[in-house]
């Protein structure tokens, strides 16, 4: 028997991936997935349309978020991504976290829309057509806009350009703090793992002094493999995991057609998942 290949990271039309969140599972089982998790940023709203594809597609779904939190430091503050694994969805803390965060994405969105407008053919309009339906709006909706206005090719050429943090047209968005958020996590009965740590093209990455305060703090795991780390840094984050007794899981950060990322690239091997579901307050849904 062939273990059960699993991975612990996706998104959905319900963020900026370009799947519906059933498309997500019938991307999953062409894969050769048998478990996946649906981690839309600040959003469950995927969750049960995902939760019904179980049955058709016999793909096992794990229900999880992936929060935008950040880190302050003296250098400023870094952007973190902190996955949440089986918790309440209706737990008021975490709840009001995300909706918070979610609201002023809108904001922002609007904002960096209006600084585009000054140089380029964009509407808000444009936005909204790219953005599903309640989906947590994000820069890759304002990355398609731009693609379908002709002003740039890719959602690549967007990020590397007019969308990047340095560019003048960017405006940051409300995060919680990521201990408060690894403590909202918990209190709501879910399993918090640090996305992504070590991705250092998207910005500054958190110190190993962090990441040991915030397993202090009740995080769960390390999201070790993944395409953004290079050989040494998967090294370095899997000695740090064992030293501080974190779990590691490995995931494709799939967002259908919207990046390179395919779905079942990296995966999770079946113990650290058992581990996540016996912390879970919910159970992973099975075929
Ligand atoms: P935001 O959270 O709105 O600041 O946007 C960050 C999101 O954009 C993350 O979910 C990334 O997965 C996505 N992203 C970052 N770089 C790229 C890229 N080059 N192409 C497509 N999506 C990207
Ligand atoms: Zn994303
Ligand atoms: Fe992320
Ligand atoms: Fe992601």
């Amino acid at each position: 028997m062939t273990p059960p290949r699993i991975d612990l990271h996706t998104h959905s039309r319900a963020s900026d991936g370009t799947d519906s969140p059933r498309g997500v599972l019938e991307a999953a089982a062409g894969a050769g997935l048998d478990v996946v998790a649906l981690t839309d940023h600040d959003t469950t709203a995927g969750w049960a349309d995902a939760a019904e594809a179980v049955g058709t597609t016999g793909v096992a779904l794990v229900r999880g978020t992936e929060i935008s939190t950040r880190v302050t430091t003296e250098g400023g503050s870094i952007s973190v991504h902190l996955l949440s694994y089986l918790h309440d969805p209706d737990d008021a803390v975490l709840r009001a976290e995300c909706d918070r965060t979610r609201d002023d994405r809108l904001t922002r969105a609007r904002r960096m829309t209006e600084r585009l407008a000054e140089d380029f053919p964009l509407t808000w309009d444009d936005v909204v057509a790219q953005t599903g339906d309640d989906a947590t709006v994000g820069r890759p909706h304002l990355a398609d806009a731009l693609v379908a206005a002709g002003v740039v090719a890719t959602r690549d050429e967007a990020f590397a350009t007019m969308l990047h943090p340095g560019a003048r047209y960017y405006v940051p968005h409300y995060a919680p703090d990521t201990d408060a958020a690894v403590r909202a996590v918990l209190g709501a009965g879910g399993v918090p793992v640090m996305a992504h740590p070590g991705a250092g093209a998207r910005g500054r990455t958190v110190s190993e002094e962090t990441i040991a305060a915030l397993a202090a703090a009740g995080l769960a795991g390390l999201e070790v493999d993944h395409r953004d780390h290079d050989d040494a840094t998967r090294d370095r984050l899997r000695g740090l995991a064992g030293e501080l007794g974190l779990l590691v899981t490995g995931s494709s950060d799939y967002h259908g057609t919207g990046k390179l990322n395919r779905i079942g690239e990296r995966t999770t091997a079946p113990e650290v998942l058992a581990r996540i579901e016996e912390r879970g307050l919910l159970d992973v849904i099975r075929p």
